[in-house]
């Protein structure tokens, strides 16, 4: 009775077990998907680590930009911590992960979508026994009047490797109209439409941001919590929130754990996942967050075990 020893797990803080149970992770960027130790392992070099608060998406962009972009912005080292993260994900349990490639990694190809193509084929392949890893195509709100790499995001659409889409950086970049028919392109072919949405921004921009792009699923979206009829309309519909609670907290997006809007959401019969965001900032793998969320009270065992079985369950009534 596996759900059984993920309560015992989670009440005798036995982080093995915790582990050991199935899980999934639907909010991971490959960019920033490994444990910052695996990168500096990699390097050779240790690495300042990231302050452990942050205000906002500007301060944790600024550490980035300082600390860590002209290590992992080339080729070699993208496919090291994309691999990297993978690994980290199967070590901790996650049999689904909906990894999320931005476009932009086109550009280290030098026929860009064909090598794009190749080389997520490859790492699917390479961890298909222990791992379903889904790529999820990336594309940043800051690059939505960029004509070129719009029409590549439209042209990876039609390579038939990813298998949902997802919108994110500075909500206020762009409106979802901006990427309307990008949207519409990935629904036509199958995908599962996602975007960053209500993590710093308000409750009104969640609402027209699933109804604009026709989401099925939001990155964040805790905005939401602050009004009951957003809520009861997420839950109507069942739009599911994939959830990042450490990134929430160090990004001073909520104040602690312990009140962490997930609780009301859950309440309120939103559908929630629990998720990684970027492990290299927040280090946090999905097995900790459980732990974390149980240690501060937000949930009972027996609450974040459902919480755990129904992420499988959207998986295997496809
Ligand atoms: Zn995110």
């Amino acid at each position: 009775m596996e759900h059984t020893d993920f309560i015992e797990a989670l009440s005798t803080d036995d982080l093995d077990a915790i582990r050991a149970a199935p899980k999934t992770d639907v909010h991971s960027h490959a960019f920033l998907s490994t444990r910052l130790k695996n990168l500096e392992h990699w390097l050779g070099f240790s690495l300042t680590k990231p302050p452990k608060r942050m205000r906002g998406l500007e301060e944790m962009m600024e550490y980035i930009n300082e600390v860590l972009s002209h290590h992992i912005i080339t080729r070699e080292s993208f496919k090291f911590v994309a691999s990297a993260g993978v690994n980290d994900a199967i070590q901790d349990g996650v049999v689904v992960l909906e990894m999320s490639f931005d476009i932009r990694m086109a550009e280290y190809y030098p026929d860009e979508l064909v090598g794009v193509q190749v080389f997520l084929k490859t790492l699917v392949g390479q961890y298909q026994t222990q791992v379903e890893l889904r790529p999820e195509l990336g594309f940043p709100r800051t690059h939505a009047d960029d004509v070129k790499l719009m029409k590549l995001a439209h042209e990876a659409i039609e390579l038939g490797v990813f298998q949902s889409i997802d919108l994110y950086s500075y909500e206020e970049a762009c409106a979802p109209e901006a990427v309307k028919p990008l949207y519409a392109k990935a629904r036509a072919a199958g995908m599962k439409l996602k975007a960053h949405v209500g993590e710093f921004g308000g409750t009104e921009e969640v609402r027209q941001t699933v109804e604009v792009l026709d989401l099925d699923e939001v990155q964040h979206g805790i905005a939401a919590a602050e009004s009951i009829e957003i809520m009861q309309w997420l839950s109507q519909n069942q739009i599911q929130l994939n959830m990042c609670p450490t990134s929430n907290v160090m990004l001073s997006a909520v104040p602690n754990l312990a009140s962490h809007p997930i609780r009301i959401l859950f309440d309120n019969g939103v559908p929630v996942t629990i998720n990684t965001d970027d492990l290299m900032i927040f280090g946090q793998s999905v097995s900790e967050e459980y732990r974390n969320l149980y240690q501060a009270g937000v949930f009972s065992a027996q609450e974040l075990d459902n919480i755990r079985r129904a992420s499988l369950t959207s998986f295997t009534m496809e």
